[in-house]
């Protein structure tokens, strides 16, 4: 390692807004090998590495990033696979600035170390290089596991139980698997290819999905039961919240989940080649500012609107990341903070034509700790817009716990785990993930599935 310390991050190359906001293509081009040894050389290699702590999966971050500054790529992937079962993904959408690069030590005397770029670095060069080797499985496939969803908690629960030589079945109500990081995620952010190719990885395990299965609809809990030693409930959390305004229910005003599926997993913006079109809309206003309110905003841009984010706090408070925020304002996203519809209002045909808006202040902070926005009172204006996506949340899936006898849940839908032993109140069957949580991040979802096959494997043992 050099003995001078260079403060500064390599730069990530990406690509410019104006080529960009035309297309779904990636944004960030990744580190080249030299680029990504010479950023792991600024790691101090600290002797108790607060990074591993602020790692929800507390990946060895260190060893890794030592391994990529030493060019051993390969056992750098090792390293990563032990904890973390899609680097690829987590490399890209984890909000790093705010778990592993948050309490690096390097960011107290310059830039953190970039340790999401080199996760992503790593397992994108192995990818291209075929440097992945499936673990050999030695144990017999006696006990069958079925799990219910197939985002990462189901991708990370799956892979460790088949590691372990379980036999698992995956069921999933949609076409395709992968969860919010195929229908949710656009693939400006993550690419499909790389969750195709993390469900290549389950197939080698032997692992099955069978797709078009809901789970409490054309298929039961009860049969599942039959059929399984154990269950695993990852349903995620894709129920949209609504703003319960009058004209809500106008034509092309789309809850923010149906507007991302519809391009990432319908392919949208392809029409006619693909045959589930969004509506060509000049101007469109996406209510909220999280990552999903961002991920809408782009996508709006892409297919050619002039976008706005309206937001009641200001961008401040926002709970996207840094990096959404930028690249939406780069790209040309407006953002209208200080500001909440109060109705929308349509044309002689039920399309939306204008929002009417009012003017907000921020007063005492609320239950999340944020200020809360208050109206100001006579600040009512009208705008023109002939699209909105409401981006103001998710809750779980309601379709399985509601056919799921024997499984609690909280009042706001939340499945009831014992935190120890992440059964559910119904014997045999485990749930995690945002099903459990509520909305929250791909790496926490993934935590609980490893908790989980950890869990399934003492209960069958
Ligand atoms: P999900 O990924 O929601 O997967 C659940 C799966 O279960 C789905 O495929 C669903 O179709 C299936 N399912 C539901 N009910 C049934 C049933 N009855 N039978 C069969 N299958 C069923 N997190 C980050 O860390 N970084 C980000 O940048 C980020 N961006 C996001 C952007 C968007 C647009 C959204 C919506 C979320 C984002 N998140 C992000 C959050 C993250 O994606 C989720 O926390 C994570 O995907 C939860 O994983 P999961 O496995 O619990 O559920
Ligand atoms: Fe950081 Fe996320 Fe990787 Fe953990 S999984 S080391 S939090 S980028
Ligand atoms: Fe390297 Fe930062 Fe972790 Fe220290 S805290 S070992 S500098 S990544």
């Amino acid at each position: 390692m050099s003995m001078s310390v260079d403060k500064e991050r390599v730069p990530v190359p990406e690509r410019p807004p104006e080529e960009r906001r035309n297309d779904f293509d990636e944004v960030p081009l990744g580190y080249t090998p030299e680029q990504a040894m010479q950023e792991a050389e600024r790691c101090l290699q600290c002797g108790e590495a607060p990074c591993i702590g602020g790692c929800p999966v507390e990946i060895d971050v260190p060893k890794f990033v030592e391994q990529i500054a030493e060019g051993d790529f390969k056992e750098a992937l090792k390293t990563l696979k032990d904890y973390n079962a899609i680097p690829a993904v987590t490399g890209r959408v984890c909000p790093q600035e705010e778990q592993c690069e948050k309490v690096c030590t390097m960011g107290k005397i310059g830039n953190p170390i970039n340790i999401g770029k080199l996760e992503r670095f790593v397992a994108d060069y192995a990818r291209e290089h075929n440097l992945e080797e499936t673990p050999e499985i030695e144990v017999e496939k006696v006990k069958k596991i079925g799990i219910v969803g197939s985002g990462p908690s189901s991708i990370t629960c799956a892979a460790l139980l088949a590691q372990n030589g379980y036999q698992v079945k995956i069921y999933e109500a949609l076409h395709e698997a992968g969860g919010v990081l195929k229908y949710g995620i656009p693939e400006f952010r993550l690419p499909n290819e790389v969750i195709d190719h993390e469900l290549e990885y389950l197939d080698e395990l032997g692992v099955v999905i069978e797709k078009n299965r809901i789970v409490g609809q054309n298929i039961s809990l009860d049969e599942l039961e039959e059929e399984y030693d154990a269950i695993y409930v990852a349903t995620g959390a894709g129920s949209p919240r609504f703003l319960g305004l009058e004209g809500e229910d106008l034509k092309n005003i789309y809850s923010a989940n149906e507007f991302l599926t519809r391009i990432n997993l319908m392919k949208a913006y392809k029409f006619p080649e693909y045959d589930t079109p969004i509506t060509d809309m000049d101007k469109v206003a996406v209510i909220g500012a999280g990552n999903v309110a961002m991920d809408s905003a782009r996508s709006a841009l892409r297919l050619g609107a002039d976008s706005h984010i309206v937001y009641r706090r200001t961008t401040e408070w926002s709970p996207a990341r840094n990096e959404e925020i930028e690249h939406a304002k780069e790209e040309g996203v407006k953002f209208d903070t200080l500001c909440n519809p109060i109705k929308f209002i349509g044309d002689e045909n039920g399309w939306l034509k204008e929002i009417n808006l009012c003017k907000t202040e921020l007063t005492e902070p609320d239950s999340s700790g944020r200020p809360s926005p208050c109206r100001v009172e006579g600040s009512e204006f009208t705008e023109e817009f002939d699209g909105a996506v409401i981006a103001i949340g998710q809750q779980p899936n309601k379709v399985f716990y509601e056919n799921a006898s024997g499984v609690e849940v909280k009042d706001w839908g939340g499945i009831i785990i014992d935190e120890d032993t992440r059964m559910t109140t119904r014997d045999g069957v485990f749930a995690g993930g945002d099903a459990v949580s509520g909305a929250a991040t791909v790496i926490l979802a993934m935590g609980d599935g490893r908790k989980a096959a950890k869990s399934i494997m003492d209960y069958l043992k």
